[in-house]
């Protein structure tokens, strides 16, 4: 991964270079001795013999890591014609007195340490800064120090001028430490209120504490916040780690979705939280020192396990788990680093002091990085599904259209079913009544237009009530059915229409067909009615038929219509009737006269 050996590469350099940023002061060398447990005057450590004392080489830190008694310390200052001060540069010291002696006389004393106000101390600063009295003589600080947290007595003595230059920078440092948490707070609680993802509000809530917390260690939250109310001081320090902690785990939790990819490791981080939770309420109401003791080694532990574990989920596949890992790098070296120093393992020095604060600050840049970053990956992932989504419905729409259109055609094939059956007699399947009259219409407007003849044959059967009467309406029926066929075998001209007209009466639609046509087809269809006798049935003796007929012919003009054309084909078939049956009537303007005879 090119990219996380990049920002791996750029976090070494931050680091190397802010640690690099602290100029060391000029540390001393000075003696020190332990009252145990009973306390001893500033007469008695001053007439203590020598083999009491012992001596720590300039640029070593007193590192008792966590006891309960008194140290005193002798720090001899030598004469120098500039002005200078004196460094305790460990904000966290419960009580720290310093009675300045010169010509065996104490010429000033001064009682701070982190359990009294603010103003106690003779110059404004997070750490414990004295001005030395003297130019000239030389003179003696006897330094008494009492805490409950862990013993580390970094002094030094700084000509001011020097002390000024490097509180630039490393005030220039905490300045930027506070400006780096906090704008990435803000800038990823904004995210978290557009986004709504709970990653990212536990990312700010783990940011600001551990930020919190480092300003706390570096004694500023003391002097920013609450100056006037050092019984604060004792009960924050604890809960806070406390709570960082547990933000910190949880966020680790949701942004690596742990217990996706290791039940185990979720099962761990849980009970980190549980202890992490147990702290919070030690610190606020159980003894000050086991509680730091409790968050040292916590820190300790956690910080080495979540690299792992960072590790582990970042080789089952979780992506993310590769800037979790590379983020929690510098801070597992920072947070080490002091754990150890704190517990007095080695010794102090601005990089162990600074180291953690710039974990903290690569770790959350790093994390914001990444946060960014799962923003992308959920892009893609949220892509995916939406053309997978896309994928289905064009598929599903397919399915529909052909299923849609299968259903139209099985629709119009059932309308056309409809249509024809409506059009049709069911009896005897030749056009109905309906579509007799459609016809017409169309061919009366038709030969209209042409200027054509129209011609109507109507057919009646001759006596039928009596086949009815004597045989049945079932054979009755039957003859229909075969007088039908034997129509439809006689009207075969395309354009030409032959219909059931009425119960026994049947019509022929003719266009194009002069009076003369008309008449022949009539007369065919009269002959061929006479000559086939209608079969019923195998034990039954066929029925003999006979129609009659009449025939009527205009050419249609605008005036008239098509009902005259029905009127006139009735009258000749009434004529045909009164006239002996059995035969051709043709209507003609002047009278209706018969044609042709049985
Ligand atoms: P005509 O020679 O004067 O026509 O004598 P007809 O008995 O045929 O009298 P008409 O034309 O009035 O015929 C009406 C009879 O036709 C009544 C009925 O018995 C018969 N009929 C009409 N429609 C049907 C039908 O659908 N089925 C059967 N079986 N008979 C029908
Ligand atoms: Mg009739
Ligand atoms: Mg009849």
């Amino acid at each position: 991964m090119g990219l996380s050996r990049r920002l791996l590469n750029i976090s070494l350099v931050m680091l190397l270079w802010l640690t690099s940023a602290v100029v060391v002061a000029d540390p001393v060398a000075f003696q020190w001795l332990e009252a145990p447990s009973d306390e001893l005057s500033l007469a008695e450590v001053q007439s203590a013999s020598d083999d009491q004392w012992q001596s720590i080489a300039a640029g070593e830190t007193l590192n008792q890591g966590f006891s309960d008694g008194t140290f005193w310390l002798k720090v001899p200052v030598p004469p120098e014609p500039v002005n200078r001060v004196l460094e305790i540069s460990y904000p966290l010291l419960d009580i720290v007195s310093v009675h300045w002696e010169t010509a065996g006389r104490i010429v000033e004393t001064h009682h701070t340490g982190d359990t009294l106000p603010f103003s106690s101390r003779p110059i404004v600063h997070r750490n414990f800064v004295f001005l030395v009295p003297s130019l000239t003589e030389p003179a003696t600080a006897w330094i008494r120090i009492r805490t409950q947290g862990s013993i580390q007595v970094p002094v030094s003595v700084t000509p001011s001028a020097a002390f000024l230059a490097n509180e630039q920078i490393s005030f220039g440092w905490q300045a930027m430490f506070v400006g780096i948490v906090f704008s990435l707070a803000l800038y990823n609680l904004f995210l978290f209120a557009i986004v709504r993802h709970v990653t990212y509000l536990w990312y700010v809530l783990a940011v600001v504490a551990t930020g919190l917390v480092q300003l706390n260690f570096n004694g500023l939250l003391f002097q920013w916040l609450w100056p006037d109310s050092p019984d604060i001081n004792r009960f924050f320090t604890v809960p806070a780690v406390g709570v960082a902690l547990f933000c910190a785990v949880t966020f680790s939790m949701k942004f690596l979705a742990i217990r996706h990819y290791s039940l185990w490791s979720h099962r761990l981080y849980q009970m980190f939280r549980l202890v992490a939770l147990i702290t919070v309420f030690y610190g606020l109401f159980g003894p000050y020192q086991s509680g730091i003791m409790l968050v040292s080694a916590m820190a300790a532990v956690i910080t080495p396990v979540a690299w792992a574990v960072g590790l582990l989920i970042w080789r089952r596949g979780q992506v993310l788990a590769g800037f979790y890992v590379l983020a929690w790098t510098p801070l597992l070296i920072g947070h080490l680093v002091l754990a150890i120093s704190k517990l007095g393992w080695i010794p102090r020095s601005p990089f162990t002091e600074l180291a953690p604060q710039a974990g903290v600050a690569m770790e959350a840049v790093l994390l914001s990085f990444a946060l960014a970053y799962r923003i992308n990956l959920e892009r893609q992932r949220r892509q995916a599904a939406q053309e997978h989504a896309l994928d289905v419905q064009r598929q599903a729409n397919l399915t529909l259209e052909t299923r849609v259109q299968e259903r139209t055609e099985e629709l119009q094939e059932a309308n056309e079913q409809l249509k024809a059956i409506s059009l049709t007699d069911g009896l005897t399947h030749v056009a109905n009544r309906r579509r007799f009259d459609e016809k017409l219409a169309i061919e009366w407007n038709r030969a209209l237009r042409h200027e054509q003849p129209l011609s109507l044959v109507l057919m009646d059967i001759d006596h039928f009530k009596q086949v009815n009467d004597s045989m049945g309406h079932l054979v009755g029926d039957d003859c229909l059915v075969a007088l039908a066929e034997v129509f439809k075998n006689e009207i075969q001209r395309s354009g030409d229409l032959i219909a059931r007209y009425g119960g026994e009466e049947f019509a022929a639609l003719l266009p194009s067909t002069e009076s003369e046509g008309a008449f022949l087809v009539a007369e065919r269809l009269r002959q061929a009615v006479a000559r086939t006798p209608v079969y019923t049935g195998d034990d039954m003796v066929p029925v003999s038929l006979t129609i009659s007929v009449g025939v009527a012919t205009l050419m249609p003009d605008q005036g008239a219509s098509s009902q005259e054309l029905i009127r006139y084909a009735d009258e000749a078939l009434y004529a045909a009737k009164a006239s002996g049956r059995n035969r051709v009537v043709v209507w003609s303007e002047d009278q209706v006269a018969p044609t042709t005879h049985a």
